[in-house]
């Protein structure tokens, strides 16, 4: 069976410089505040490209690092000074944060109205409720790159494996949305692939290189990738493997799929949390 790539790289860049000609004809120019605490290493590089890519959409962009030493309560007032600054219009808290930060609380102090990530329970309750307002980057990149490969979602069987709150569970409410029936996998499901192959869509988001074999996956499912992991040997890879291609109708490629469209879909939800905010 001959398998789509469905192309994230391709698309993202369509919609970024869709974004870019917007914001170039605004006034006032979009800011999204980046907060970084600590050393972590994956982390400066998430960071680094969102500054980049704001910085290419002809946004602002003001980074706050601070010491991994940081306490809650330095950390509470900075995101406190954040929502109350009005050239600021987008506030995302990198994480993991250090152990001694209670990342819920921290989450829930952002703003609701600049909240481009999605992580505030008042932004996760709206998502749940069908009125969304801002949806985490990731998952609304896969729904953008479902909805790009014309797959059909209502009636379809979409089953999701992981269950986080940055990708699984947004996913999964955002299929059910779609009126897909949906099935969601994690670590303690008892044969996963008894699951995985009743899928038409497969959405598959654990950081596990390549687990998802070609036996696993029905012939014609159209399979997305989140995973983005390094294998033993330090390569980068997918949770799903080269094989599944043999038997999917179209797949997201790792790299190349799922990772561009999350960059894409945060400029999108700036440009929306600047707008919101009256920006012209
Ligand atoms: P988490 O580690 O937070 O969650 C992983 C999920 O996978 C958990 O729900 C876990 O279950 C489940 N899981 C672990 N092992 C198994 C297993 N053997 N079978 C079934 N389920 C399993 O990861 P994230 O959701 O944050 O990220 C997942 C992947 O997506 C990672 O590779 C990450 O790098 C990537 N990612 C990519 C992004 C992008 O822009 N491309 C953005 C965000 C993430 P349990 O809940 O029971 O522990």
């Amino acid at each position: 069976m001959s398998c789509r790539i469905i192309d994230g790289k391709a698309l993202a860049e369509k919609i970024r410089s869709r974004i870019t000609k917007e914001v170039a004809s605004m006034k006032t120019k979009p800011c999204l505040s980046v907060v970084l605490v600590g050393e972590d290493s994956a982390s400066k590089v998430y960071v680094s490209m969102k500054e980049v890519a704001c910085i290419g959409a002809g946004m602002k962009s003001r980074n706050i690092k601070l010491p991994e030493s940081t306490t809650e309560e330095k950390l509470l007032a900075e995101i406190r000074a954040l929502n109350a600054d009005k050239s600021v219009h987008a506030i995302l808290v990198q994480v993991p944060l250090p152990k001694q930060i209670n990342e819920n609380r921290i989450l829930e102090s952002v703003a609701a109205e600049k909240d481009v990530d999605g992580f505030n329970p008042c932004n996760i309750g709206r998502l749940h409720s069908r009125s969304p307002t801002f949806v985490p980057a990731t998952p609304k990149g896969i729904m953008r790159l479902l909805d790009e490969a014309g797959v059909e979602l209502a009636g379809k069987h979409a089953v999701v494996v992981g269950r986080s709150n940055i990708v699984g569970k947004p996913v999964a409410a955002l299929l059910l949305a779609a009126d897909a029936t949906v099935t969601q996998c994690h670590s303690k499901t008892k044969d996963l692939a008894a699951f995985t192959k009743q899928a038409d869509v497969l959405v598959v988001a654990v950081g596990k290189p390549r687990m998802i074999k070609k036996d696993m996956v029905k012939k014609g499912a159209v399979v997305i990738d989140a995973g983005t992991s390094r294998d033993a040997n330090g390569k980068l890879a997918g949770d799903v493997d080269e094989s599944v291609r043999d038997v999917a109708s179209a797949i997201t490629p790792v790299p190349g799929g799922v990772g561009p469209m999350t960059i894409a879909m945060l400029l999108e939800n700036t440009l929306r949390a600047a707008r919101n905010q009256g920006c012209k």
